[in-house]
This record gives structure tokens, C-alpha cells and sequence, in this order.
């Protein structure tokens, strides 16, 4: 099937114009997006497109000379957007390397459709390569599936490129026109279309796929301390509970409550306090294991996950960073010495679970602990013995004087 050429080149022309127009809108204002470079890309590509298509009615030099030229060189646009939204510099000179190649081997051979159309078709497949490479190798600043729409639009490019390259190459192809129908040239102009489509549509889904993984990162987490918050916190407590019952695993959970943190406050200015809570949470998090989690369950409460860890663990773990926060010091300005020395206190609880048991039943049982530990005088570790379950606390209400002290 080989389409009219110049509705296909008009067709591009107007796809790329407004998909450029509703780029630049979408990124105005956010530069570290790429989005105006691509937007600027996509209209290089509608005038370089439209310069072809007046091809006959303008001047060669215009028609030929500068619209090749710009075809390629809206590859530059798109890799430099994509070095820009990856956070790169940008080689300029490399980069303006192809189109000027492109620039000196048309007007050379401006009289050879063949060879001007292979070798145009050549470059411009590699860039569109490169692009992909690009957008391949810094895989890390990319979450989502956007990226997968731009690197299927520009393989398409690559591979209908490189393939009319070599057709115009091994035979000798009887155009001698750009504007002449032929399948081949409806394939060329369709990949045309899946990147500045396909590509296009991926790279600003890219944007929204960033400030999405961002939004989802600053809600998980606690902005003072950079830990877990309470919300991630009892979202990883449900599946870890869910798992130690599946499992048959023990697990423990830890309520670290900083002592008289009113009185840090108090004595040294809220911005000293804020410093102490980084402080004693790096304390926690240098001496749990990896896949332990720490995280601020509000005010100056901690809460240390601890999956797969049986109660005598747990409790040996809460004294030893019950005794490293009492060795450790916060330095503050203005605060003689060391540093503010501050304790905790840890409510523990840990074992086997059973069907039925939930989150909130561990937490309350930790936090039971902790009250005891605060009670029993502060910077030191009290362990819950079992969970209250359900059923216990039926028969607390009906007669309290009966209730077997291990339940507590
Ligand atoms: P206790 O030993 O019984 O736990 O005494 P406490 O003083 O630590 O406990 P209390 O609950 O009376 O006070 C907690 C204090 O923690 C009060 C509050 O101002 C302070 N606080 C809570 N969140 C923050 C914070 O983000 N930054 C700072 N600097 N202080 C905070
Ligand atoms: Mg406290
Ligand atoms: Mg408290």
C-alpha cells in the first residue's frame, strides 16, 4: 500500500506541531523535564517536513539542503531532551556532529536522490539509535512504563531508517522523487509518525511517571528524620504479620520512645530537638540488620520491625541500642562538649502468631511494654509476654481477678 506522500508529510506537520504546542505547555516551568527541548525537537520536525514538502516549489537549497538538515537535526533536540531529563550534560558538539555531516553530504550530492536518500536515512536511523541508547543507559532515572512508548517509537524509527538505507543502497531504486508514493515511503513517514506520537506521548509520561515514584517516596516517608512514617510503617507491619503467619516465622516489634524529650526541647530550642531525633535514628538504623525496618511512629516514638526474629533476639537487640543511644551524643551550636545526651526507652514484643492475631494487637502489646518501661524508671527495656488476644480480653471483662498473668 503506498499512501500519498504529501498528505502523510501534511499529517506530520500538524501532529507535530500541536503535539509540540501541548509539550511545551505541559513543561512549562519544568525545565529538569526535557519537555520544551522535545517540544522545540517536534517543531524542527514540522518545518523540516514542511520544507520537503514544498519540494518543487521552493528554492533545492531550502527544499533539500535545509530540510534535511533539520530532520536531522530534531534527533538533537530529542537526545538532548532526554540528557535533561536524565540529569546530563549535554556534548554539543557531538551532538551537531551528524547534521552538520548530513549538511556538507547533501549539497554535495544534491543532484542524487540514491545516494542523498540512503545516507540521510542512514544517520538519521543512527541517531534515532543513539537516542535509544540514551535513553537505555541511564535506566535508574526512569521508573514507569512511559519509557517503554519512547524507546518503541524511536526503534521503529531506527529499524525503518536503517532498512530504507539499505534498500536505497543494494537496489537501484527507480525514485528520483521525495514525493513519490511507494511503500516504502509510507513505511519511512509511519515511523515518522511513531515518534513524534508514540516517543512523545512516552517521554511525558516519563515526566508524570517521576513526580508519581516522587509523590509516592515523600508519602512513605517521614520528612525530619527520612525514615519510614507511621503509614508505611503499619503497611509493612500488616504484610510482615501476614507473613509470619503464613510462614509459621516468629517477629518482633520494638517501641523506642525517647525519655524526657519535653525537657531537650525545653532546655536546647526545638531545632536542637529536631536534631536529636535525626540523631538517635541514625543510631537505630546503623545497628539493625537489613531487612529490618526503622521508622517514626510519631513525635519522639520509634518503631523497629524486626521479620523472622524470635523475643530473646529482639530483647538482646533493645539493649544494645538502648546502651548505644545512651553512649552516643548529638553535637548542637551553643551546646558546651560532646553533644546532647539523650536515653531511650524499648518496649518489646516478639514470638509466634496466630490466625487472627493483627498489627494493631503487636503494636499494643509493645506499647504496653514501653509503658512499663517507662514506669520502671526509663533508658531501659521491658518485654511484653504475650498478645492480648481477643478472647483474653473477654474474659479480662467478664472477671479480671482470673485473667492468667502470662496474657499480659
Ligand atoms: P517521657 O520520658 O515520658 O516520654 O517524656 P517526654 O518528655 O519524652 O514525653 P512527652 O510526651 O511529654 O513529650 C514529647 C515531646 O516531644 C513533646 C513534643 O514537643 C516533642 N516533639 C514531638 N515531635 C517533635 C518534633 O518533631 N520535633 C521536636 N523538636 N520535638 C518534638
Ligand atoms: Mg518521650
Ligand atoms: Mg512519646
Amino acid at each position: 500500500m503506498a499512501a500519498h506522500v504529501p498528505t502523510m508529510l501534511a499529517m506530520i506537520i500538524a501532529s507535530s506541531l500541536m503535539m509540540a504546542a501541548s509539550m511545551a505547555v505541559v513543561g512549562w516551568g519544568r525545565r529538569r523535564d526535557g519537555l520544551g527541548r522535545w517540544a522545540a525537537a517536534l517543531l524542527v520536525n514540522a518545518i523540516g517536513h514542511l520544507l520537503i514538502m514544498l519540494r518543487g516549489l521552493i528554492p533545492d537549497l531550502l527544499s533539500i539542503v535545509v530540510g534535511n538538515l533539520m530532520l536531522s537535526s530534531v534527533f538533537v533536540g530529542m537526545i538532548a531532551a532526554v540528557y535533561q531529563f536524565q540529569g546530563r550534560p549535554v556534548r554539543w558538539a557531538l551532538l551537531l556532529a551528524p547534521p552538520l555531516l548530513v549538511l556538507v553530504f547533501v549539497s554535495v550530492f544534491i543532484d542524487n536522490f540514491p545516494a542523498r536518500v540512503s545516507f540521510v536515512g542512514l544517520v538519521i536511523g543512527l541517531q534515532a539509535v543513539w537516542a535509544l541508547l540514551a535513553a537505555l543507559s541511564h535506566r535508574h532515572a526512569t521508573v514507569g512504563r512511559g519509557q517503554w512508548l519512547l524507546v518503541a517509537g524511536l526503534s521503529l524509527e531506527a529499524v525503518v531508517l536503517g532498512g530504507r538505507a539499505l534498500v536505497a543502497i543494494s537496489t537501484h531504486s527507480e525514485a528520483t522523487n521525495i514525493l513519490q508514493s511507494s511503500a516504502l515511503q509510507t513505511l519511512t513517514f509511519l515511523a515518522t509518525f511513531s515518534v513524534v506520537l508514540v516517543s512523545s506521548v512516552g517521554f511525558v509520561f516519563m515526566s508524570r511517571d517521576r513526580a508519581d515514584e516522587n509523590n509516592r517516596v515523600l508519602a512513605a516517608l517521614d520528612p525530619l528524620t527520612g525514615v519510614a512514617n507511621r503509614r508505611s510503617l503499619i503497611a509493612a507491619l500488616d504484610r510482615d504479620v501476614a507473613r509470619a503467619q503464613r510462614m509459621r516465622e516468629p517477629m518482633a516489634l520494638m517501641m523506642v520512645d525517647i525519655d524526657h524529650f519535653k525537657d531537650v526541647n525545653d532546655q536546647y530550642g526545638h531545632p536542637a530537638g529536631d536534631r536529636v531525633l535525626c540523631s538517635v535514628v541514625n543510631v537505630l538504623r546503623q545497628r539493625v540488620r537489613a531487612q529490618d525496618l526503622v521508622g517514626r511512629y510519631g513525635g519522639e516514638e520509634f518503631m523497629v520491625l524486626l521479620p523472622d526474629t524470635g523475643l530473646t533476639g529482639a530483647e538482646q537487640l533493645a539493649r544494645e541500642l538502648c546502651k548505644a543511644v545512651e553512649e552516643s551524643r548529638c553535637p548542637a551550636d551553643g551546646v558546651p562538649g560532646p553533644g546532647i545526651a539523650v536515653t531511650v526507652s524499648i518496649g518489646v514484643f516478639g514470638g509466634r502468631l496466630e490466625s487472627g492475631d493483627s498489627w494493631d494487637m503487636l503494636i499494643a502489646a509493645a506499647d504496653r511494654a514501653l509503658y512499663q518501661a517507662k514506669n520502671n524508671g526509663r533508658n531501659r527495656v521491658e518485654v511484653a509476654t504475650g498478645l492480648r488476644r481477643p478472647s483474653a480480653q473477654l474474659a479480662a471483662q467478664a472477671n479480671p481477678e482470673t485473667l492468667p498473668e502470662s496474657l499480659y
